[in-house]
């Protein structure tokens, strides 16, 4: 617990201290990503410069990307909860987990049936599960495999008492790699914000503590198992929620037509 304390305020600290600055970053990059597509619009793509246009862009790009994982990080951008079907949610990321998986990674997805509903904001839902699914990916250089697991779930006791997590029903999602595993150097550190081990750029130190505090926000728990040279489990639980709100129901779904 006096762990979890501490978590908390650094995060705090940090993200108030982010959250500001990386609003106003943020729309800066606005600008010079406007400029540049306009620019690299305006001349044909052979003439000087238009290479380094590009490799400018694709960089404030990255920059963009940063600030966004530092303003839901900072919990600057209000979360949206819907009632979310999780099975409904990874299906519909497939194709985007098999472009940023390399081949010599297979995914198979694991979804239970007769899933309970729960409530996220499901843009940023699928955030933590892309970053996830990079931390998989990097921990696996060799290849490997990715599970992806849902299932409906109370959190097993010994975590709920170590965790002091209210008792509860809750939907889980687990996402399992076959890679490198963390030592417990790592492991302890895995949640801080800025912590990576990582080679020079490729990583923030972000992705974890984003989904930590997603997770957090959103009434959850996550928890990472880990065994070096075994690979990886981030489990993440999100609160069931009993009654789906009123469906949205589009009147040109077949099922919906009145008969004629
Ligand atoms: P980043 O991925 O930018 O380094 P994260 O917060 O997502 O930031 O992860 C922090 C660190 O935790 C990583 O640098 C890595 O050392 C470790 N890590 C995270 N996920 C995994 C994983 N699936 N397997 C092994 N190590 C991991």
């Amino acid at each position: 617990t006096e762990e979890r304390l501490r978590q908390a305020q650094k995060m705090d600290a940090i993200g108030q201290l982010t959250g500001g600055v990386a609003h106003d970053f943020n729309n800066l990059l606005q600008v010079i990503i406007g400029n540049l597509d306009l620019a690299l619009e305006a001349r044909p793509a052979v003439e000087t410069g238009a290479e380094e246009m590009r490799l400018a862009l694709s960089a404030a790009e990255r920059a963009a990307d940063l600030t966004r994982k530092l303003l839901a990080f900072s919990r600057k951008q209000p979360l949206q909860p819907d009632t979310l079907d999780m099975n409904r949610v990874i299906r519909d990321m497939g194709s985007l987990l098999n472009r940023l998986l390399p081949p010599s990674i297979s995914v198979e997805t694991v979804l239970s049936g007769g899933l309970w509903l729960t409530s996220a904001d499901r843009s940023q839902l699928e955030n933590v599960l892309v970053n996830l699914a990079v931390n998989a990916r990097d921990a696996m250089p060799e290849g490997g495999k990715l599970t992806i697991e849902t299932g409906n779930g109370h959190l097993s006791d010994d975590y709920a008492a170590i965790h002091d997590a209210q008792a509860g029903q809750y939907v889980m999602i687990a996402v399992t790699d076959t890679g490198s595993g963390m030592p417990a150097s790592v492991l302890s550190r895995a949640f801080d914000p800025f912590f990576t081990t990582k080679p020079d750029g490729q990583g923030t130190g972000l992705g974890l503590s984003m989904a930590y505090g997603f997770v957090k926000q959103s009434g959850g728990h996550i928890k990472i198992y880990s065994e070096v040279g075994h690979g990886t489990t981030v489990k993440i639980y999100l609160p069931r929620v009993h009654d789906a709100a009123p469906a949205a129901v589009d009147p040109l779904a077949p099922e919906n037509l009145e008969p004629r």
